[in-house]
């Protein structure tokens, strides 16, 4: 038996980075999955590799800010598969800005994406999870911004605290279906999300690239290393697998001992 054992799992913003590599090693160990993407090209074109190597797959075009894509996301998905037993909420942008300098509207578009969509996502697959009775599992991607701060990332901390709390309400409202929900908190990874930061990093900090990876994102690690998209894929693949409500509630930070709970 694999490990996911078929079950289905819609991961959003699957089709770069760290949902991405969720996708691919849930295919790899048996799950069929589910590619949410605002880009539908890029989510096509990672359904078609998964496929490619054997997996099983879907793309679905979502936004998970409007409700009506997220509502009509997760029916094609239960229309394809007959059910969705993971929901990984992943989809997620950064804007860096000093508080005094950051616009209503980037504060609005930071909470939509991480807040409104982990809700929207949550609410409508977990309608599915309880109707069926068979479990499941919600995993939110968190940060090491859910437990710590930094400068120039206030809407982005702000949620990402936030996701705990939602977190913890699902594990209490939830467990009576036998559904689990938790956070992944990572360190920094290198993804398009990062690469993008680091230039912007060095302006607003005044600072180079290079003190940017040194001084700012790593420096509290144990040892100086960027956490991989394999260290969380596979964070995610044990939370998925998990069998009870012994886990559920919790954030895992996998950050090179960034931060040590
Ligand atoms: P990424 O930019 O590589 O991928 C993000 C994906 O989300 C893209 O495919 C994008 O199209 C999609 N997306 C953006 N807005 C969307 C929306 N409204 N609806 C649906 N999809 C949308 O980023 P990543 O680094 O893989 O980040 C993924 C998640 O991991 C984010 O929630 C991020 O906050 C979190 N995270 C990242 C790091 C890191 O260092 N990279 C660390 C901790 C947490």
């Amino acid at each position: 038996m694999s490990r996911l054992d078929n079950k289905v799992c819609l991961v959003t913003g699957a089709a770069s980075g760290i949902g991405k590599r969720i996708a691919e090693v849930y295919a790899a160990n048996g799950g069929k999955v589910v590619i949410a993407d605002l880009k539908l090209d890029a989510a096509e074109a990672t359904a078609a590799e998964i496929r490619a190597a054997g997996g099983d797959a879907l793309a679905v075009a979502m936004d998970v800010t409007d409700e009506r894509q997220v509502i009509d996301g997760v029916a094609k998905a239960v229309a394809h598969y007959g059910r969705v037993d993971v929901l990984v909420s992943n989809a997620g942008i950064q804007i860096v800005n000093r508080i005094t300098d950051f616009s209503l509207a980037d504060w609005k578009k930071m909470l939509a994406i991480h807040l409104d969509g982990a809700f929207l996502t949550t609410r409508e697959c977990l309608k599915d999870m309880q109707a069926r009775k068979q479990g499941g599992a919600i995993i939110y991607m968190g940060s090491v911004h859910s437990h710590e701060a930094s400068k120039l990332k206030a809407p982005y901390v702000t949620a990402k605290h936030g996701l705990l709390g939602l977190a913890r309400v699902v594990a209490k409202e939830a467990a009576e279906y036998g559904v689990r929900a938790n956070v992944i908190c990572p360190g920094f990874v290198r993804t398009p999300l990062v690469e993008k930061q680091i230039p912007e990093q060095a302006k607003e900090l005044g600072i180079s690239e290079q003190d940017v990876v040194r001084n700012v994102m790593l420096k509290d690690t144990v040892d100086g290393e960027f956490t991989t998209v394999d260290d969380v894929a596979n964070t995610a693949l044990f939370l998925a697998a998990f069998e009870t409500n012994a886990l559920t509630g919790q954030s895992l930070v996998v950050s090179h001992g960034w931060y040590m709970q």
